[in-house]
């Protein structure tokens, strides 16, 4: 494979790609959280500064805009996926908007879920009184269609499946996952969190019923992500929090609800916030979704190769995954690696990332993790491997 040496973005975009000393940092969590590129800090700023008013509700010309900046935000970021802006729900981000479908969804029965789910695609079914039912994985890491297959009943009102994993960056294959879910009459809702900063998504093509995903892992700002559904879906649920911005006419005999999106948008939304996801949005788009699809392909390529070739590395996951690493090392547990590591400037996740059925499926309690962004590069990579070796040193 050909080793990319450059990042896709300038590094000098990103203020936080160095350490307080001035350092180059070694960022390798962008799984976690992405780091922002200027153009994105100038829209939020923007937005938090001379364009800032209310929406929805102002009479007055700068209201009346930033009205139209958020709408627009909207309309920009379900394009990213390929949907219309009447289907997109901003929330607080993927968790809400598991959240929110788990309460709502009118027709609450079994979900199957995967052993590969992150937290907020297990605990909110859980809490919301769905039966869940866990699809197994494959060895190398995959969730494992034909056993869902064999595991879908009518019973099951919904399938919810990790698009990308985010520990061990395998990608589902969603049409599949589709069809599955649809010859049983289920709905398939994606967990997107990890593909859409990763690969071009197209809800369209892929025939998911709901997506979810987070701005913040995809060079936006946190408290916003969203939830998109398909019109006839979001048309028969219900509200799930009261307040401003979601009716239609309010009496104490009688509240008429506002259609959706509105009617899943209570109270003042994150105004600031959209217009900052939207500039993410263009951001990635300008640098192509493909193009960052390849560049993370090849970094992880390197360091599977890197860490394959030492004999006291377990690595996780498939050969072909999305711009996520995890590993162990053996008799080095993972919050050791990340301290030395961090030393180093070399910053990776360390623990159960929030997926601890996975944990035990693979039978270990933490893994390391590195992940890639449009910044990173085979420096990146080689820092990562530096430190390990300084760390195996150390613990020798
Ligand atoms: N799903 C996956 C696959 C994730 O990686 C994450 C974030 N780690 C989430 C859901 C939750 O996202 P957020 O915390 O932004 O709501």
């Amino acid at each position: 494979m050909e080793a990319i040496s450059r990042p896709l973005a300038s590094r000098a975009d990103f203020p936080g790609l160095v350490t307080p000393a001035g350092a180059p940092w070694h960022y390798l969590d962008s799984a976690a959280t992405a780091q922002k590129p200027q153009v994105v800090i100038d829209a939020l700023s923007d937005a938090a500064g001379k364009d800032y008013a209310t929406v929805h509700r102002g009479v007055y010309a700068r209201s009346a805009d930033m009205t139209r900046g958020f709408e627009d935000a909207r309309r920009t970021v379900a394009a990213l996926i390929g949907g219309k802006d009447s289907e997109l729900i901003f929330t607080r981000g993927a968790t809400e908007a598991i959240n929110l479908l788990a309460y709502s969804y009118p027709d609450k029965g079994r979900v199957l879920l995967s052993e590969l789910e992150h937290h907020s695609n297990i605990v909110p079914w859980q809490l919301a009184g769905w039966q869940v039912d866990v699809c197994p994985i494959t060895d190398d890491g995959q969730i494992d269609l034909d056993a869902a297959e064999a595991m879908l009943t009518p019973e099951h009102t919904m399938v919810a499946f990790a698009h990308v994993s985010n520990v061990l960056g395998s990608m589902l294959d969603a049409r599949r996952a589709a069809e599955l879910a649809h010859a049983v009459g289920a709905k398939l809702l994606l967990d997107g969190c990890q593909a859409v900063p990763r690969m071009p998504v197209d809800v369209a093509a892929i025939g998911c019923d709901f997506y979810a995903f987070s701005a913040h892992k995809l060079y936006g700002p946190t408290g916003i992500g969203a939830l998109w559904g398909k019109a006839e879906q979001l048309d028969a649920m219900p509200p799930w929090q009261g307040g401003g911005a979601m009716i239609d006419a309010v009496s104490f005999a009688k509240t008429t609800y506002a259609p959706a999106p509105q009617r899943f948008e209570a109270g003042t939304p994150a105004i600031v916030e959209a217009v900052g996801f939207a500039a993410a949005c263009d951001y990635v788009s300008a640098i192509g979704l493909d193009a960052i699809h390849a560049h993370e392909a090849n970094l992880v390529a390197q360091a599977r190769e890197a860490l394959g070739a030492m004999n006291d590395v377990t690595l996780f996951g498939p050969e072909e995954s999305a711009g996520i690493v995890s590993f162990l090392i053996d008799g080095i547990h993972p919050h050791d690696l990340g301290t030395i590591l961090d030393e180093e400037n070399v910053a990776i996740r360390a623990g159960h990332h929030c997926a601890q059925p996975l944990m035990a499926r693979l039978g270990v309690t933490a893994t390391a993790r590195a992940s890639f962004g449009i910044y990173s590069d085979e420096d990146d990579v080689a820092a990562l491997i530096r430190g390990i070796e300084r760390t195996k040193r150390i613990f020798g």
